[in-house]
């Protein structure tokens, strides 16, 4: 069953890629699809593997760890992005299973990346993720505080950043928030910049978005238990 399951949502997020970057005057293929996985069925995550795609997103380690690590020599190319919060005791596995790791937030967490690549001679690209709204519940440096973090980071852990993350406030007008996340990243000289998700990803394109994570529009909706 799982291998026939078609993914409309995946070719049409393509396209919308596509066109954005065309609107935006920006070369073909600037901009790389984050297909989030979390949540959803295996039968879709088949689909999608099938579709040609080889760029997941996932937000908790152990459910990456159950859905990708058995997958890895079936799949050559695949490359895990972590794009949900990392607890300091899920480090090493994190290091271990993610090409990229977008939540990097917090000076105690780039010393236990930092460990964690010594010991395990992984190495992750690594995003510092900014809480550009300033919203008390959400993790992510404060954009007042962020080139000093990033300084920190790569002075006194020797970690190399290689772009930054962000997720704008529901229900805000995302565009201040992308606008306000290149000008971070330019002022550091930044490549990366990982913003834009189902709802606004086209948006994202247009101020300079280099990797979009996109889940439903790409999957269709989620169910916890699925
Ligand atoms: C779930 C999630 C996404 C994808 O969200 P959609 O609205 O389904 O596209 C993107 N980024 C992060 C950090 C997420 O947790």
């Amino acid at each position: 069953m799982g291998a026939a399951e078609r993914l409309p949502g995946l070719e049409n997020v393509r396209e919308r890629i596509r066109k954005a970057e065309q609107e935006a005057g920006r070369p073909a293929d600037s901009v790389q699809l984050v297909a989030v996985s979390k949540q959803q069925p295996e039968s879709r995550v088949l689909a999608a593997l099938e579709s040609g795609q080889r760029v997941f997103g996932e937000n908790r380690v152990q459910e990456a760890r159950e859905r990708w690590l058995h997958r890895r020599a079936d799949w050559p190319g695949l490359e895990l992005h972590l794009v949900g919060p990392l607890q300091g005791n899920k480090v090493r596995q994190a290091v271990e299973m993610f090409d990229c790791i977008q939540s990097l937030d917090r000076p105690k967490l780039a010393a236990r990346i930092a460990a964690a690549i010594r010991a395990t001679g992984r190495k992750p690209k690594l995003l510092v993720q900014i809480n550009t709204g300033e919203e008390p519940q959400k993790s992510g440096v404060p954009p007042g505080e962020a080139d000093a973090f990033i300084d920190a980071c790569q002075r006194e852990n020797g970690l190399q950043i290689d772009g930054l993350m962000s997720i704008p406030p529901i229900g805000e007008e995302p565009s201040l928030h992308f606008g306000l996340l290149a000008k971070i990243a330019r002022g550091k000289s930044l490549a990366c910049m990982s913003m834009g998700m189902s709802d606004d990803f086209e948006c994202a394109i247009a101020f300079g978005a280099t990797h979009v994570r996109v889940g439903s529009a790409v999957f269709g909706s989620r169910s916890p238990s699925g």
